[in-house]
């Protein structure tokens, strides 16, 4: 089925194969001996044991070209599972503090939503995250770097090690960015607690929510986001392999959908959690027992919630039942 991916970060698509190649290219030493040696590496235990192999990770982009490469193979594996439009997370603090210009990053990214386009049909737009392990005024002075390129990107989100540094602590970069007309969307309620949820709901005034898993233990945000439609981005396998729900049978999805909420299914940093989409649809689907109702739901919400142009949505809810349709023949 046509569907939108709304939590996706870039620099979590890079595969193993495409770290060593970049690794060589751009002559950077490695402490793993091979592809399967740095895949091994790849068993978490909490968000922070991969974020570590993350940052890590992202260390071999180094120039426009490798930028645009990265979120090719992204664009083009998406496109194999019939996501129809992607809005794709970059991590500029990431590249910046290790001497990569703002521009390198941006450009080289935005040059690969343009291919995608013509080569895969598949549009995709870029939304600024800001990591909360750092400072606000980090944040600001990222923000000032990426708006000479601000055409580039149509929003700003909220990533990295979420315990101990909550939504208000960005309050201010936020309110800056509502002003500059920017979408607002941000990470809450994967590890931290249902009060994060409602502090980027009320502080940050975050449009979507990212992950928002926790939120079933507080029934009057349950009630709110539903009363609300906002929308959380829910990612399956990330939460699988992070041990949010270490048993796939556990996970709420469902839940979450039946209890009226606008749930989508989302594949985080599919390189390091073992599938893109589809994967991570047909998984949490045959551990939890959804059926073809939630499968319609999750397309749906997953256009909905985008930032793309309402003409756009029409356009891929027709595909949409045009697919189901032809299912139900
Ligand atoms: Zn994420």
């Amino acid at each position: 089925m046509p569907k939108a991916e709304l939590h996706i970060h870039i620099e979590g698509s890079l595969e193993p194969q495409m770290i060593f190649e970049l690794a060589r290219r751009n002559g950077i030493a490695l402490p793993y001996a091979s592809v399967q040696d740095l895949r091994s590496a790849y068993a978490f235990t909490d968000l922070q044991s991969f974020l570590d192999l993350y940052y890590q990770g992202a260390g071999v982009l180094q120039t426009e070209e490798d930028f645009c490469e990265m979120a090719l193979a992204y664009l083009a594996r998406a496109a194999m599972d019939n996501v129809v439009h992607a809005e794709i997370f970059f991590d500029p603090q990431t590249h910046t503090e290790r001497g990569v210009a703002m521009q390198t990053v941006v450009r080289g990214l935005a040059r690969a939503c343009e291919e995608a386009q013509q080569r895969h049909g598949i549009s995709a737009s870029l939304i600024l995250s800001f990591l909360r392990h750092l400072s606000e005024r980090e944040a600001f002075a990222t923000l000032e770097q990426a708006l000479p390129l601000r055409e580039h990107f149509i929003g700003v989100g909220l990533d990295s090690s979420e315990l101990g540094h909550p939504p208000e602590k960005f309050q201010r970069v936020f309110a800056r960015c509502r002003e500059l007309g920017l979408h607002i969307v941000a990470h809450a309620g994967e590890e931290g607690p249902p009060a994060y949820i409602w502090q980027a709901l009320d502080l940050l005034r975050a449009e979507r929510i990212d992950h928002g898993v926790q939120a079933v233990h507080d029934t009057a945000l349950m009630q709110r986001l539903a009363a609300e439609r906002v929308p959380l981005t829910v990612c399956p396998l990330s939460n699988q392999k992070l041990q949010v729900f270490p048993d796939l049978r556990q996970h709420n999805l469902k839940a979450l959908l039946d209890g009226g909420l606008v749930a989508t299914a989302n594949s985080d940093d599919p390189a390091y959690f073992g599938g893109y989409l589809n994967d991570n649809l047909l998984q949490v689907f045959a551990a939890t027992g959804m059926g073809v109702q939630h499968a319609w739901q999750l397309a749906a919400h997953s256009f909905e919630a985008s930032f793309a142009p309402a003409a756009d949505k029409a356009r891929w809810m027709d595909q949409l039942a045009e697919v189901f349709e032809r299912f139900a023949h």
